[in-house]
């Protein structure tokens, strides 16, 4: 069948979207398997020189303690993570400019002399940095186009162009990353033909991973006063991407376990196949408010075994 974004819009209004889930978990099983892969996510800078209205971490937001980790610091979190079976290690920052390519080279090659995949999520950079950091051993890049609409884009981005994000994916796949784009679910002004294009674009680009997120309203940001989007949807959103790029890797995100645990654990029976850890050492996990969220304290061995026991409890496979 072809996904044309009218079909897209259609099947996303449904009223009964069960089947839909059924054919998402199929497609799941039989092209990435009952495998979950767990990525430790490492949050290593609150800075950021961004603006997005929607986050915690937007330089305007003077409320929030700001902090960076040293790469000492950062090189013995990923070490303990290594040590407890993480095959992965997301390090995530604002776009910060204290990281300059050639210090978060450095940190990548300390990291990966503990055989570990390095994934980075660190924002928009110019070619030859995106090629520096590949060069010292970056594997995978994440980097949302948040929305695929120009308009909603340029009211929610007002440092940057949807135009701008989509080069930036297209750079980080000519160059060989392990490439994954995402998309927000409830943005204010969002409707069902702007989730198609986000999907559509995710294959145009040919995105080998996707985060697909609920938008959580942030108390404090300019948009403090939309509601959160919906789990429901957010849902819907991921068993259409896994129907359409089946072999995609697809995490259950932290936003859909922060709205609901149980939608979190739904989400794996409709397409999702990974899902990310915070290692973020506790001083400063609470610092990267995004998004509201309630936290617990880090203990990376206690967290790895207890998602372990949740994954096989789903019968999956941990990875
Ligand atoms: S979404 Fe990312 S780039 Fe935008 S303000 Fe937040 S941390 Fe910065």
């Amino acid at each position: 069948m072809e996904y044309t974004l009218n079909k897209i819009v259609d099947l996303l209004n449904l009223e009964d979207f069960s089947e839909i889930y059924s054919k998402a978990d199929e497609i799941r099983k039989e092209n990435v398997g009952d495998i979950v892969h767990i990525r430790a996510i490492l949050e290593f800078s609150n800075y950021c020189g961004r603006k997005c209205k929607y986050c915690g971490l937007n330089c305007t937001n003077k409320s929030i303690k700001r902090y960076r980790m040293s790469s000492e610091e950062i090189i013995s979190t990923a070490f303990e993570a290594a040590m407890n079976g993480y095959k992965t290690l997301v390090l995530q920052s604002g776009e910060d400019a204290y990281y300059t390519p050639e210090i978060l080279g450095e940190i990548i090659k300390s990291i990966k002399k503990f055989n570990i995949d390095i994934t980075l999520s660190t924002g928009e950079m110019d070619y030859d940095s995106y090629a520096h950091l590949k060069e010292c051993g970056a594997d995978r890049y994440l980097l949302k186009h948040e929305t695929a609409d120009e308009d909603l884009y340029q009211y929610l981005h007002p440092c940057g162009t949807l135009k701008e994000r989509v080069q930036c994916l297209k750079n980080i796949k000519k160059l060989g990353y392990e490439t994954g784009g995402g998309f927000m679910v409830g943005l204010p002004n969002q409707t069902a033909e702007i989730l198609a294009k986000d999907i559509l674009l995710l294959k145009e680009i040919g995105c080998e991973m996707a985060g697909i997120g609920t938008y959580i309203t942030n108390p404090n940001t300019e948009l403090k006063d939309s509601p959160n989007g919906s789990t429901d949807m957010t849902k819907r959103a991921v068993a259409l991407t896994r129907i359409i790029m089946p072999k995609i890797h697809l995490p259950a995100t932290t936003s859909l376990g922060v709205l609901d645990a149980k939608e979190k654990e739904d989400v794996f029976s409709c397409g999702a196949n990974v899902i990310m850890q915070k290692v973020t050492p506790s001083k400063y996990k609470a610092l990267y408010e995004i998004y509201p969220s309630k936290l617990s304290e880090t203990n990376i061995k206690l967290q790895r075994i207890k998602l372990e026991d949740e994954i096989k409890s789903l019968n999956r496979i941990p990875l």
